[in-house]
């Protein structure tokens, strides 16, 4: 039986590693830290459908039924059932991309049903949709469950280096020895990048830092959708926030981040506390519902393809493969299956590929 590593246990390591599973291989998934504390960190993430490029919309109403098949497998909630609400000017035209795929239907609101679904929400009556069928990503639910069940073959420790022999089996040394397998698979979020450099694949991912901020909901009447403002009605052309599980928070955090040296220093410090800042005037001005003061914080590496905010795409040769991209979480399951797929028949699913340049805009 093939044994396939997987390096990282942050969602899409996890989504891999569940589906290798499915192909009936031995999988050995090598974790640093505590699962889901790289880039998977924190509450919640928006699922939502809208993307610049179809064929990503394609992948990523596949993945949203395979969420529904996890919540039923794993016994869980896993995506919320509150949609997914956007603002602005783009949102007429991202309604109607969005027609010819039946599984994602999206609706126009009116400034009444908006004020009605997002009461914390200032007065707006510029367009507006729904996304019936994202919502808020349950992240701490779905880590937990899928570590659970891979708990006989997650293993806490760092890898160093991975390195194809003669012999075509892949070297992984790790902080507590080394080890052969048949293939890896490199989903360690902002380390992949370095450890397939060594192995001959050049992944051009741009590193930036990111912070997005905890607020409490100062009158919870029930659950909130998750939201994006494009807008600029309220000072901000980019914003994004989501529901915790518990109702009484909502994350907030503004599309933009602030560029990292490769080695992994934040080039301006001072320009993470003013993303900080600038998110906060946007709650003042655009989240009257929620108090102002943050209740938490969190700080993290945006891993950015050179095609677009939501790039995507998976690196292969001779037993290595490696995936990299930005706002993977929704697309977790699919991913999973796409990676798990290359590992075992050594070949990149249609479209995967980074030639293909999925998720490009324009
Ligand atoms: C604040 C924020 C908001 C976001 N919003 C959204 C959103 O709304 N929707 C969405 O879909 N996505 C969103 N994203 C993006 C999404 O969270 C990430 O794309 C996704 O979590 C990446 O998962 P990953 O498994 O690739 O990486 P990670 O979660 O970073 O996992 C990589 C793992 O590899 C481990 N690792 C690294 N190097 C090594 C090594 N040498 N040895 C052993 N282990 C190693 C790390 O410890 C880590 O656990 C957001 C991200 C952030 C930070």
């Amino acid at each position: 039986m093939a044994h396939i590593a997987v390096v990282g246990a942050g969602i899409v390591g996890l989504a891999t590693a569940f589906a290798l599973r499915r192909h009936g291989t031995q999988v050995t998934v090598l974790e640093q830290g505590p699962p889901g504390g790289g880039q998977s960190a924190g509450q919640s993430r928006i699922f939502r459908h809208a993307h610049a490029d179809p064929r990503l919309v394609e992948q990523v109403v596949r993945s949203r039924e395979l969420w529904r098949e996890w919540e039923d497998e794993l016994g869980v909630e896993l995506v919320a059932r509150d949609g997914a609400v956007a603002i602005g000017d783009g949102v007429p035209a991202k309604a109607k991309a969005l027609e010819r795929f039946p599984d994602a239907p999206v609706r126009l609101l009116e400034p009444a049903e908006l004020s009605e679904r997002m009461p914390v929400l200032a007065g707006y009556d510029g367009p507006a949709m729904l996304d019936v069928r994202g919502g808020a990503i349950r992240t701490t639910a779905a880590v937990g469950a899928l570590s659970e069940r891979l708990t006989s073959s997650l293993t806490t420790d760092h890898v160093l280096s991975v390195r194809r022999r003669d012999d075509g089996a892949v070297e992984v040394r790790t902080g507590t020895g080394s080890r052969v397998y048949d293939h890896v698979v490199l989903c360690a979020g902002r380390g992949t990048a370095g450890l397939v450099r060594a192995a001959g694949l050049d992944v051009p991912v741009q590193l930036r830092a990111h912070v997005r901020l905890g607020f409490e909901v100062a009158d919870p009447r029930g659950p909130l959708p998750t939201f994006q403002d494009g807008s600029g009605a309220f000072g901000e052309t980019g914003v994004y926030a989501s529901p915790y599980p518990d109702p009484r928070c909502y994350a907030v955090g503004l599309s933009d981040s602030t560029p990292a040296h490769a080695d992994g220093g934040v080039v301006d410090p001072g320009a993470i506390a003013d993303l900080a800042d600038r998110t906060v005037a946007y709650v003042l001005r655009a989240l009257p519902g929620l108090r102002p003061e943050p209740v938490d914080h969190v700080h993290c590496w945006v891993t950015r393809l050179p095609w677009g905010e939501d790039g995507v795409g998976i690196w292969s040769a001779d037993g290595v493969t490696a995936v990299s991209g930005h706002n993977l979480f929704k697309q977790a399951p699919v991913l999973g299956e796409a990676l798990a797929a290359t590992a075992v028949t050594g070949q990149v699913p249609a479209g995967w590929d980074h030639a293909a340049r999925l998720g490009r805009e324009g």
